[in-house]
């Protein structure tokens, strides 16, 4: 058989380990995962109701075009209804703007590090990937346009930054969107929007009206607390939504997450304060780590970076040694911010793998 030759050497995703498999392996009665970006807060009860209300209707397909959760979201975002694509998860709505955008000739610019899937979809579709060295852990925005050529396809924006936490305000986006050329699409993914604080944050939906070319990318797996559903959406122009609903398949979200994501949106109370639990959660973290010396970016998210000054695949162990599971960057370690509680063990547990013990 003959596959792709560019999937042949693809890394395999590496997920998160399940905490039942390490705490069997480990012995241990707690552990407690940092490492995705999950809603320590868990979801809505909204929820729960929502989905169990529909456990007899599934030997029905969902609706494939999320009526009901596109009308809503709509209103909740003042877009119009076919400025929405929906995804079993963002990763989908990238996986479909790589397969509507991108092949072999074409080449799409990235900062590096970013999400890896993003670049990992750009492969697949036998596209070239630009990866532009973030600086001081922000994109280097005018490093990624030098970039760009009549190949371009896709610029991708992540923004917050996923895995560094740092943002990008409205006006040097607005001056970066300026001088992208309208060949080329931007997809600006904003998976923690709901968490920024910053007064400067883009008010990126208001720009969709100046920029042909832009597309946001949100999900109901990250504030929301539903990742296990998998529910994501882009916002864009017709024109664009028309091309990624063109390669997506007929009934890509189920009916549960559908039913799931629109109990969600309607509790926004559940945002709000899981909103403010999280910005406590980062001082008390910021706190943690300033006494223990370690250097992290500011984070307008729910995670942070560290760069220690140790191999971080070793704390990675280490840390996973004493039930804190994390994850591992080369020369930096991003931690999801979780309950007080939880911070506070895993504070102690960096504790002990950092500073060494004064005896
Ligand atoms: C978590 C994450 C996503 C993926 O979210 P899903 O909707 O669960 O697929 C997309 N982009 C970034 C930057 C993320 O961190």
């Amino acid at each position: 058989m003959i596959p792709k030759s560019q999937i042949v050497n693809l890394p395999v995703y590496e997920p998160g380990k399940p905490i039942d498999d390490v705490k069997r392996e480990l012995g241990l009665e707690e552990v407690i995962k940092l490492a995705s970006n999950e809603n320590p807060f868990g979801c809505s009860p909204k929820v729960k109701e929502a989905i169990v209300s529909q456990l007899d209707n599934l030997p029905i397909y969902p609706d494939g075009a999320c009526l009901e959760l596109r009308a809503a979201l709509a209103s909740f975002l003042q877009v119009k209804p076919d400025e929405l694509v929906f995804g079993n998860g963002s990763d989908e709505i990238v996986m479909l703007i790589a397969r509507a955008y991108l092949q072999q000739g074409t080449n799409t610019v990235m900062a590096a590090p970013t999400f890896s899937v993003y670049k990992t979809n750009a492969v697949i579709e036998g596209a070239e990937a630009i990866e532009v060295p973030c600086i001081d852990g922000a994109h280097d925005l005018d490093g990624m346009l030098a970039r760009v050529d009549e190949n371009t396809r896709v610029i991708w924006v992540c923004n917050p930054n996923n895995p560094t936490g740092k943002m990008i305000g409205e006006q040097e986006l607005v001056r970066f969107l300026d001088r992208v050329p309208s060949h080329v699409l931007v997809v600006l993914d904003e998976a923690y929007a709901e968490y920024v604080k910053s007064d400067a944050f883009p008010n990126s939906i208001r720009l969709l009206e100046s920029y042909d070319n832009l597309i946001i990318l949100r999900t109901f797996s990250k504030i929301y607390g539903i990742a296990a559903l998998r529910v994501g959406y882009g916002i864009a122009k017709a024109n664009v939504i028309d091309k990624l609903d063109r390669v997506r398949e007929p009934f890509n979200v189920n009916l549960l997450a559908q039913k799931a994501a629109l109990a969600a949106l309607s509790d926004q109370k559940f945002v709000e304060e899981c909103k403010r639990a999280n910005a406590e959660g980062l001082q008390q973290v910021y706190a943690g780590l300033d006494e223990m010396g370690v250097s992290y970016y500011r984070s307008e998210t729910n995670f942070v970076f560290l760069m220690p000054e140790r191999n971080t695949r070793e704390i990675f162990n280490e840390m996973l040694q004493l039930g804190v599971i994390v994850r591992a960057f080369p020369g930096a370690v991003r931690i999801t911010i979780g309950s007080r509680q939880q911070n506070e063990t895993m504070l102690e547990a960096l504790r002990q793998v950092l500073v060494p013990a004064r005896q």
